[in-house]
């Protein structure tokens, strides 16, 4: 079942110029949410995972079904404001202005091992900021997942420049 067939391109949206990749259609699909979970599941389940963070709010439909299946927690990483105990923050750059990520400062013990997981890596910059702040508080981050990868924006490249290893399902060239 190709996953990719499922996902839908809204052309300027939200913005002019954007190919906003639309995952609502592989997820409604009752085979092809199964296989993106089961894939995933497959691929990690050997791989000594203790902990799976998601990205608000994508990452949390893709991250909770799969720390789930591979019989580990699941720790949210939210936008400012939201999360109701102690948090860190990890500020970083847009194309147009600036963003936040927050993670519970409690949510991962030192040295666990953690899959990070959201929809898409377009520039890299919020799996970037995410993967900075479970590093902060003493998590190992084993590999960073997503559905799609849009390869010509460049965000795989950045992360893996980092030292972190880079796997997605699908990608979308050309955006
Ligand atoms: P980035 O930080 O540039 O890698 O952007 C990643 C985040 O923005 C992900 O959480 C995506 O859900 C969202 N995003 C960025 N570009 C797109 C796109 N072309 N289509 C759908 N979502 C996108």
């Amino acid at each position: 079942m190709p996953i990719k067939s499922l996902i839908r391109t809204i052309p300027h949206y939200p913005k002019q110029g954007i190919m906003f990749r639309d995952i609502t259609t592989l997820l409604k699909d009752p085979i092809g949410l199964r296989v993106v979970i089961d894939e995933l599941a497959k691929r990690y389940a050997d791989m000594k995972i203790d902990k799976v963070v998601g990205i608000e709010s994508r990452g949390f439909i893709i991250g909770a079904p799969l720390a789930y299946l591979l019989g580990v927690g699941f720790v949210p990483i939210r936008k400012p404001g939201k999360l109701p105990a102690e948090t860190i923050g990890h500020d970083y750059e847009l194309e147009y202005g600036r963003d936040r990520v927050e993670i519970h400062t409690d949510a991962i013990s030192s040295g666990e091992r953690v899959l990070l997981v959201d929809d898409l890596i377009a520039t890299g910059g919020t799996a970037e900021a995410a993967a900075s702040l479970i590093e902060k508080i003493g998590g190992e981050i084993v590999e960073c997942a997503f559905v799609i990868d849009l390869p010509d924006v460049g965000g795989r490249k950045c992360l893996e420049k980092h030292g972190y290893k880079v796997f997605a399902l699908c990608e979308f060239e050309g955006d």
